[in-house]
């Protein structure tokens, strides 16, 4: 798919998504919140659930999680332009519960089809749920910050950024996970790891949606061909 493909079967996705009734969550939705950002990104972040900001705004991500996740994006030298942003679930939970297993099984098909169309290299998780949607009855405390293969995919878990504006201790965690994120990246996508000590892949630094020079992901290496060997096995890098 080229780019326009891309953006337009995100956009019909966003669009099933708005009037979706496959489960409970539809009855409190204001706004459904199919996730945003660069459409030829090679990296994607899954989070859980819209919140109260998110459902009232549309967008991912906007609230004090969204802030921190904004300067963990900064932090390693990302825009939430150049990367895509999506969740488990598209209509906010009430209350901010947990999404619950029925309600992630019938808003699976609308992450599936993105992740079909933005055809990523990297997903980063953020939280048990999203994480389980790889890694299934693993403990994101003994996994988190590990980058795993999975098929053609690198799945990165992380802890969910509120968990660590709730929890002071993960904060340092999380950051620190976060940091490592460039070496993952460049591993996976080739990147650029010399020159002004600059450690994030040159096209995710440069490609927000907007920009009109081509995707280059596709242009990546591919992973070694040792680690494509095996696809249904998980593998750490
Ligand atoms: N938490 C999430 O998991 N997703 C959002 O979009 C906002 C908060």
């Amino acid at each position: 798919m080229d780019a326009t493909e891309k953006r337009a079967a995100l956009a019909q996705i966003a669009r099933a998504a708005g009037s979706c009734k496959d489960c409970e969550l539809h009855q409190g939705r204001t706004h459904s919140v199919p996730g945003e950002g660069n459409p030829d990104a090679g990296i994607v972040f899954i989070g859980e659930g819209p919140g109260f900001y998110e459902d009232q705004q549309g967008r991912p991500f906007v609230g004090a999680s969204g802030k921190f996740l904004d300067d963990l994006l900064r932090s390693i030298g990302l825009d939430r332009k150049t990367v895509f942003i999506a969740n488990v679930v598209k209509c906010r939970p009430p209350n901010n519960r947990d999404p619950q297993a029925d309600e992630i099984e019938a808003c699976r098909k609308y992450l599936d089809g993105q992740l079909a169309a933005i055809a990523p290299k990297v997903v980063v998780t953020l939280g048990r749920h999203s994480m389980q949607r790889y890694f299934p009855g693993e403990s994101i405390g003994r996994i988190h910050g590990q980058p795993r293969r999975k098929d053609d995919l690198i799945v990165v878990p992380m802890y969910h950024p509120a968990a660590a504006l709730h929890q002071g201790s993960l904060r340092q965690v999380i950051e620190a996970d976060f940091k490592r994120l460039p070496d993952f990246l460049s591993r996976a996508l080739g990147g650029d790891l010399d020159g002004a000590g600059q450690r994030v892949p040159a096209h995710l630094r440069t490609r927000p949606e907007s920009a009109s020079t081509p995707a280059t992901a596709e242009a990546a290496p591919a992973p070694p061909e040792s680690t494509q060997a095996e696809p249904q096995q998980m593998r750490l890098l």
